[in-house]
């Protein structure tokens, strides 16, 4: 590693470890020109390595996904395994093509999460029964090198389940942080196929409102504290 790529790597660990330090400590504050009152939004670091914020994506995708699912019966949950974990982040899109391609050649639909860089896959489908073998060989067609597949039955809790793997850091030693960084930095670890794919995509327009008057809010300031502002309430 030369001397130009190790300051880099360390100071985009710098930045990673600042980012998750101050992840929801500074917030925006808002205030209502009719009636006074006072709102903040709380600045979050957004990264997969964010606790926090990966308990937030947690409830955000289990809202979006949860309606869809209890209206269907035959839930199931597919792992599909590839030999190593990915080395490139550019064959995360063959990954995507190879787990759709399985997905909707047995199952009316499903959502997908990869765990860890990409070696697993986990899917919540939706579908009849097609036993283990028929889709391994089906898997060692698609991916010419692995037949490894598990299928069992589930149910609703099988969302909590595929969710962990994109909401839990993915590691906790720092000497890892930049490689998953990187690795997933622009690449999506959680999608859906079928029946499942673009449900829920109506953007909801957020209107910065009083919840006291209705009135719309206007921008104060960032501040570094929230309890420079203490009777803000939180927005959301
Ligand atoms: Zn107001
Ligand atoms: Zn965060």
């Amino acid at each position: 590693m030369s001397n130009l790529e190790l300051k880099d790597h360390t100071t985009l660990l710098d930045s990673i470890r600042n980012k998750l330090t101050n992840c929801s400590k500074n917030n925006i504050i808002f205030y209502c020109n009719s009636c006074g009152e006072a709102y903040s939004i709380p600045l979050r670091c957004d990264l997969i390595l964010c606790e926090k914020c990966g308990y937030r994506r947690f409830l955000k995708l289990r809202k979006k996904f949860l309606p869809i699912l209890k209206t269907q019966q035959n839930i199931k949950l597919l792992t599909l395994t590839w030999v190593k974990g990915s080395e490139n982040k550019g064959d995360i899109l063959l990954r995507h093509r190879q787990t759709r391609r399985l997905i909707k050649e047995y199952f009316d639909g499903g959502i997908y999460t990869f765990e860890g860089l990409a070696q697993h896959v986990h899917c919540l489908v939706v579908g009849r029964y097609v036993p283990t073998s028929i889709i391994s060989n089906k898997w060692k067609k698609i991916t010419k090198t692995s037949k490894i597949v598990d299928i069992r039955k589930a149910n609703l809790n099988g969302l909590n389940y595929i969710l962990k793997y994109v909401c839990k850091p993915p590691t906790r030693l720092m000497s890892e942080f930049v490689k998953y960084y990187n690795f997933w930095f622009h690449n999506r670890r959680v999608s859906t196929v079928g029946i499942f794919y673009n449900y829920h995509q109506v953007k909801i327009k957020i209107e910065l409102l009083c919840s006291k008057c209705g009135d719309a809010l206007t921008f104060y300031c960032i501040s570094e504290s929230v309890y420079d502002y203490p009777l803000c309430k939180p927005l959301f």
